[in-house]
């Protein structure tokens, strides 16, 4: 057994003009934890945060939002 982690734009599926957001295409920060405990989900956590911000993800209350739509104008 294995837990999967996908950071989804918050964006995604909202507008026409999201068609080209990252999560649209799968693109954003993914990956397995190392393991099915709490501290492996937090820890698997921890990097695909660091992965999304160094790809210019923006965090916001709601959720992230991809480069794309940072750049189409999308912002919270
Ligand atoms: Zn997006």
């Amino acid at each position: 057994m294995s837990i999967w982690m996908e950071i989804r734009c918050t964006v995604q599926g909202e507008r026409g003009a999201a068609g080209q957001c990252v999560s649209n295409h799968n693109g954003g920060p993914m990956g397995f934890a190392s393991g099915v405990t709490q501290e492996a989900v937090l820890e698997a956590f921890k990097v695909l945060v660091a992965e999304a911000k160094q790809h210019k993800w923006k965090k916001t209350k709601d959720g992230f939002i991809c480069p794309i739509c940072i750049k189409n104008g999308h912002s919270i």
